[in-house]
């Protein structure tokens, strides 16, 4: 019977362990395999003269990242990892692998990220690599563990729809029989229409498609967003309820990710602090146009560099808020006093906005009437704005990237390398 790496100790008498022969190592008289699966890395030592010459003539055949299955006695020993050793009795060659390989697994200077992508089965054997996934699956288990527990309704909605949430450029079109059809940027219309379902508290984890024509680090053409609506909820109590996740996310990883976190050298993960600063968007603009050279206006985007500005000013994950409407989706419900700025947020870390959110319109009359006033057409909106008609709550919601949060976590140059696949402008294969 196979055991894992990791549970063979200096007190197993006999193992057989199966996994990827990381390094070879012959020095004449004595040869040493490193064998690698999920759980670790064991030494095998070859004592060429005592051990037999079938085992010798298999040791000969074996290459780098082969995956191979051995049987021995387990020998206490200080010098190797994990304090034991493997002396082998048989030593099979379970799948070859060919030389040389296209990707250095061992190697600690990193390759270029195309080479990287191109062979992303052999870039994630790295365990500095596989700690990002792992990672990012702690996080979104800890987000649907948590507001499972407060509530909430998991659902998933159809990618593939025929309008757009927002209208807009940023479209993949597609091919539905003998309709047009698009890959759907964000799950916003359809969580909103659950609220009219009567579900109240909903979270969508799921993928979001822009056509995003440039290469940004921040920006991929397919994402996973994290999506969250509450009925009856402002949006002072989503800010809320996101700065605790994403508080709770870093305990949580901080916590069960001890050996991901420090192959990738993060000794200290630094857990944000709740409740965030919050700025308001004016606020914002006045740093940005305090330290950039080309400014900022009140009324414009805030533009990457604002973005960078900002962060380097606050310095810790903050909120932006209270935007002027013009720049917000329609569906962001204006301050009644003062229509000209909403009740919409940004989630901002330091580096990068993770977070887009607002208390919403609810009233169809007004919703129709800000549709009209970002020049769109209501007609094309009718399956949505009929869930307005019968019956629906306030309620407010954001949207979450998990690409940007797990970058900006663990200090990843580029969103990409939190995607396995990631889709941009050049890249549709693997
Ligand atoms: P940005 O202005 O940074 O391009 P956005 O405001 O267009 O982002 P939203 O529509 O607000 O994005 O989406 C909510 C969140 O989803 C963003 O804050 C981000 O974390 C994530 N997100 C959106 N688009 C992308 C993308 N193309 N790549 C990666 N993450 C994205
Ligand atoms: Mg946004």
């Amino acid at each position: 019977m196979r055991i894992a790496v990791n549970d063979v100790t200096p007190e197993t008498k006999r193992a057989t362990i199966i996994g990827w022969v990381h390094e070879i190592r012959d020095l004449g008289g004595l040869a040493f395999l490193l064998i690698r699966d999920r759980t670790g890395i064991i030494q095998v030592t070859i004592p060429k003269k005592k051990i037999s010459a079938e085992v010798l003539s298999v040791f000969k055949e074996i290459s780098r990242e082969s995956v191979v299955r051995i049987e021995g006695e387990v020998k206490e020993i200080e010098k190797a990892p994990g304090g034991r050793e493997l002396i082998p009795s048989s030593i099979e060659i379970i799948s070859k692998s060919e030389s040389p390989l296209p990707l250095d697994v061992v190697e600690k200077v990193s390759a270029e990220l195309d080479t990287r992508f191109d062979n992303r089965f052999l870039d994630v054997r790295r365990p500095r690599v596989s700690s990002v996934f792992k990672i990012r699956s702690c996080i979104l288990h800890t987000v649907e563990d948590s507001l499972y527990k407060k509530g909430f309704t998991q659902i998933t909605t159809s990618k593939i729809v025929g309008s757009a949430t927002e209208g807009g450029t940023e479209l993949f079109p597609i091919a539905y029989f003998e309709k047009e059809a698009f890959l759907n940027q964000s799950p916003q219309l359809y969580k909103q229409m659950m609220m009219a379902a009567g579900l109240e508290k909903v979270l969508e984890i799921g993928p979001i498609f822009r056509a995003e024509e440039h290469n940004t680090t921040k920006h991929l053409n397919e994402a996973t967003s994290i999506d969250v609506e509450v009925s009856f909820a402002d949006h002072f109590e989503v800010m809320k309820l996101l700065e605790d996740l994403i508080v709770e996310i870093y305990e949580e990883v901080a916590v069960s990710c001890t050996a991901e976190l420090a192959s990738l050298e993060i000794n200290n993960l630094k857990i944000p602090v709740a409740p965030f600063p919050r700025l308001t968007y004016e606020e914002a603009i006045g740093i940005a146009s305090g330290k950039l050279a080309e400014g900022a206006n009140y009324g414009d985007d805030i533009s990457t560099s604002a973005e960078r500005a900002i962060g380097e000013e606050i310095g810790c994950h903050y909120f932006i808020v209270d935007w002027p409407t013009s720049i917000r989706p329609y569906y962001a419900m204006p301050y009644e006093d003062r229509p000209s700025v909403c009740k919409a947020f940004d989630l901002m870390h330091p580096r990068m906005e993770l977070s887009s959110g607002a208390e919403r319109v609810h009233d169809y009359d007004q919703l129709v009437h800000q549709i009209k006033e970002k020049g769109l057409n209501p007609d094309s909106f009718s399956y949505y704005l009929s869930a307005f008609r019968y019956g629906m709550p306030p309620h407010a919601g954001w949207g979450l990237g998990t690409e940007r949060l797990v970058a900006t976590m663990l200090g990843l140059q580029n969103v990409r390398e939190a995607v396995l696949f990631p889709r941009d402008r050049h890249r549709l294969v693997p």
